[in-house]
């Protein structure tokens, strides 16, 4: 007898107050699975920790531990983590789980939650139970929970101020210029921002005395709030006021 199958209709999307049951730890079989043969796109904040905790630069940071490269229809920058070639395994995946686990990247702190269509504060589990095997734990909470317990609120805050600097009306995966997209990527280089901050026309424009510049050179969150300011400016003076 024939059957006829319905379109799987998707899950509904989860809000902060949606409850999921989840716990993660080492004696699942699947512990650190989940850190191989994935793909994982960093944002600028993203960057600026990881780099910070292995005390290296950006550009260092960059070339060593991502791919990175404007999207090849949009122009919008992509960096994601350049796994091991020869496990698939990201670099900072330890048998006894994640290396750099306070500063792990937005992604690696919602997972297994990802942002779902549908506007602000929508999330969606994105693997299933049988390869993420935390979801069947018995240990429930809200989604709201789970993002405070993971320390998304300054992720969020920087991709927000991130998405601001953007042309008018921009939406993900819309076409850019590319060199609006090379212009954004400078959010990902703290390093070149660090340097044009040594120019005098720079500083001149962005009135910016001695003691300013020394405070950005000494706090990372600053200078890359700076870049964003930077961008923006750019960007007006490219296409007008985007506000
Ligand atoms: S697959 Fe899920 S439960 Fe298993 S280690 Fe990863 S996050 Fe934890
Ligand atoms: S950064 Fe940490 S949590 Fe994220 S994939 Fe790598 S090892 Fe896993």
């Amino acid at each position: 007898m024939s059957e006829s199958i319905a379109p799987r209709q998707p899950a509904p999307a989860l809000g902060p107050d949606s409850t999921f049951q989840f716990v993660c730890h080492a004696d699942l079989p699947c512990f650190t699975q989940c850190c191989r043969d994935v793909n994982i796109y960093l944002t600028p904040y993203d960057v600026l920790r990881l780099r910070r905790t292995l005390k290296i630069g950006s550009e260092e940071f960059l070339n060593r531990y991502t791919r990175h490269f404007l999207a090849k229809t949009t122009h919008v920058p992509v960096v994601q983590y350049a796994l091991d070639p020869e496990t698939l395994r990201c670099r900072f995946v330890s048998d006894r789980g994640c290396t750099v686990y306070p500063d792990r990247p937005w992604a690696c702190r919602l997972y297994p939650l990802d942002l779902a269509e549908g506007g602000p504060e929508r999330y969606r589990i994105m693997v299933n139970p049988d390869r993420c095997l935390g979801l069947l734990e018995a240990n429930r909470m809200t989604v709201g929970e789970w993002l405070e317990h993971q320390g998304i609120a300054p992720y969020a805050a920087m991709e927000q101020a991130y998405y601001a600097v953007m042309p008018a009306g921009f939406k993900r995966g819309q076409w850019l210029d590319p060199g609006i997209g090379k212009l954004l990527f400078l959010a990902y280089d703290l390093d070149r921002v660090a340097l044009l901050l040594q120019d005098r026309t720079v500083r001149r424009l962005y009135d910016l005395n001695e003691a300013q510049v020394a405070q950005l050179a000494g706090d990372d969150e600053a200078l890359l709030r700076f870049a964003f300011r930077y961008i923006r400016s750019q960007l007006e003076q490219l296409l007008g006021d985007p506000s």
